[in-house]
């Protein structure tokens, strides 16, 4: 069972807000909004692992969510 978890991106909105980089969309559970490629609603900023409500947290997601966003990165950038 795991219970009691929640994402951790108080700083990062901060850091987003204090940078004037526009508001990060969050889900109604605080998660970061994410497409199914990883891009948030800011342009150019991705998210992986934990933070963006993976259906399965753990450390194989979160590796092979870095891979997806980084693979957009690429095609973005
Ligand atoms: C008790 C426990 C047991 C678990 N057991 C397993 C297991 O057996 N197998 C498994 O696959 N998964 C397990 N998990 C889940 C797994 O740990 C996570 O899914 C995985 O680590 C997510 O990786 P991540 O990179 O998204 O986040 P994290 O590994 O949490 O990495 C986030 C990093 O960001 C850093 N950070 C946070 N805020 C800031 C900031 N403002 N500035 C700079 N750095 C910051 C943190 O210090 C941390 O190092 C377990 C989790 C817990 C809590």
């Amino acid at each position: 069972m795991r219970i009691g978890f929640a994402p951790n991106i108080e700083d990062i909105v901060q850091i987003f807000n204090a940078g004037k980089l526009g508001n990060i969309q969050l889900s109604q559970k605080g998660y970061i909004s994410t497409d199914q490629f990883l891009r948030t609603s800011i342009p150019n900023i991705y998210a992986a692992g934990d933070v963006a409500n993976p259906r399965d947290p753990c450390v194989a997601t979160a590796v092979a969510q870095g891979a997806i966003a980084a693979r957009s990165i690429q095609e973005d950038l």
